[in-house]
């Protein structure tokens, strides 16, 4: 076996002390991207981490960090060069998160996840919209941080469903009312994709539109957030009571809301949350590593990664945790694809939606990666023992952080579900706005009843169909 260990990974001027490069997919990335990865780690080092401790800590969300980022330009990543983005491409993407999250902030990652998901949306609908323009070359230069307001208090993690939200046209522009019951960074991001149900929607919740709104135009209940993990996330409640709104901050058409979200901001958020939790699996492995091979039992003189069991252990880890890496990579490449490497200029193309015919691989992406780091992070718990159980370590504060995975919608429940019932039973099945009669189930209560039952069914049905 030609196998070696490397020591090109740097950590404060000296070799990192988990694991090297030679467990890393370093194949997808071009030059520039190692580039931006090297940079991103040292900047974890001098910066992200420490203030992850104090977030956690303090509850505090963290602006430091992103004013940070912003310094090597990554508010801006996915904008085109020519409105002084980076330009870059998915699979950069994923990787920035994941690198945030394994060797920063696990909070920072997964607010930059919902930046990233929020800004996709802009971009997508930005060439017919001169105020988008606009805005586009100021969010990193200003440090402009922005997310997503999706969620609804009445329907839970059916965030596709914005029960108490509405819009109305107005003479000027729009009126806005949402409730939404978590938002990342809500009350300390600076602009908020908010989705509500169209002008004149009639009832059909599918006929959603999203809008631009800032931060001085939404209420919100600003660091009353307290989670078991990602803690400084600010995942907040957030109420827009009739705010009016100019014409321009529509994205895209009213009634478009699905179109962009399944090409955009949806498979950002699946993409790139699925790279943060795979950032945290990583970045429990790292700890456990530079644990188990420090400390030793005296009494054997063995140090605990002597132990076959925590060979095991770790040895299972990294290979469920680099195959959830491969997927969310070879998932990334796909997209790029797609896109001619993340081009938003093929969007001028009307009704030109690639990406969103992937949904489904995006769905099984961010189900795999959530799962392996809900499970990983007891056996790493399990792996460091009691030290591990203290916060000092950091293997507490990620294990508190990764249990988000499995509860962020789309739930894990809810995707085995919609997955199952694609292969099983097709697209019509998945019914996500509640309007097609389920018959089977109909039928089967219905074959239940008696004459008498029967008859007091048919009339209530009658009358019902009478007061519609
Ligand atoms: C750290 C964090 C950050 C978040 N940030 C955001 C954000 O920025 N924006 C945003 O919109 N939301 C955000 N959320 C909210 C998240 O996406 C979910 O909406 C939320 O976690 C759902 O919680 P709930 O108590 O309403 O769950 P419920 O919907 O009440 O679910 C309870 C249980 O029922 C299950 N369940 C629900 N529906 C079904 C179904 N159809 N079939 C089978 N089982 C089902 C669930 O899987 C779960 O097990 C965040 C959540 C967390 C934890």
């Amino acid at each position: 076996m030609n196998l070696h260990k490397t020591n090109s990974k740097i950590w404060d001027n000296n070799p990192f002390w988990g694991l090297g490069f030679e467990f890393d997919p370093q194949w997808h990335l071009t030059d520039e991207q190692k580039n931006i990865q090297k940079n991103l780690i040292e900047l974890c080092q001098t910066t992200l981490r420490t203030n992850a401790i104090e977030s956690d800590k303090n509850l505090i969300f963290p602006r430091k960090n992103f004013e940070a980022l912003a310094s090597l330009g990554l508010l801006g990543l996915i904008i085109p060069k020519e409105f002084g983005g980076l330009g870059e491409s998915h699979v950069c993407a994923a990787m920035v998160v994941e690198t945030i999250a394994r060797y920063g902030c696990a909070s920072t990652a997964m607010c930059y996840v919902m930046h990233i998901s929020a800004l996709s949306a802009i971009l997508l609908r930005h060439h017919e919209n001169p105020f988008f323009k606009s805005l586009l070359p100021k969010i990193n230069n200003e440090v402009l941080i922005g997310t997503i307001a999706y969620s609804d208090p009445q329907t839970g993690s059916h965030a596709w469903f914005p029960l108490s939200s509405k819009s109305e046209e107005t003479e000027k522009g729009w009126k806005v009312f949402k409730k939404a019951s978590w938002v990342t960074s809500g009350g300390f991001a600076d602009w908020y994709l908010v989705q509500t149900t169209s002008p004149n929607f009639n009832g059909d919740y599918s006929n959603l539109s999203c809008y631009l709104l800032f931060k001085d135009e939404i209420k919100t209940g600003a660091s009353t957030w307290d989670g078991m993990g990602m803690r400084g996330n600010q995942s907040g409640p957030l109420e827009i009571d009739g705010v009016e709104i100019p014409k321009d901050r529509l994205i895209g058409k009213t009634g478009e809301a699905n179109k962009t979200n399944n090409e955009s901001p949806d498979i950002f958020f699946l993409m790139c949350s699925s790279a943060c939790w795979n950032g945290v699996a990583m970045g429990m492995i790292d700890i456990a590593v530079n644990h188990t091979t420090k400390k030793r039992h005296d009494d054997v003189g063995l140090r605990i990664a002597d132990y076959p069991t925590i060979q095991d252990y770790v040895g299972e880890s990294i290979a469920d945790t680099n195959t959830c890496r491969a997927f969310n990579f070879q998932i990334a490449e796909a997209l790029d694809k797609l896109t001619n490497n993340c081009d938003w200029e093929i969007y001028k193309q009307e009704n030109h939606y690639p990406k969103s015919e992937k949904m489904s691989w995006l769905w099984q992406l961010k189900l795999s990666c959530s799962k392996n780091v809900t499970y990983l992070s007891d056996k790493m718990l399990h792996t460091c023992g009691g030290t591990g159980y203290k916060p000092a370590l950091g293997i507490e504060r990620y294990l508190r952080d990764a249990k988000a995975g499995w509860v962020m919608a789309p739930t894990n429940e809810v995707l085995k579900q919609l997955i199952g019932k694609l292969a099983l039973l097709g697209p019509d099945s998945l019914d996500a706005w509640n309007n097609k009669i389920n018959e089977r189930v109909l039928n089967n209560e219905i074959k239940k009843m008696d004459k008498v039952k029967l008859r007091e069914f048919g009339e209530s049905l009658i009358k019902k169909s009478e007061e519609i």
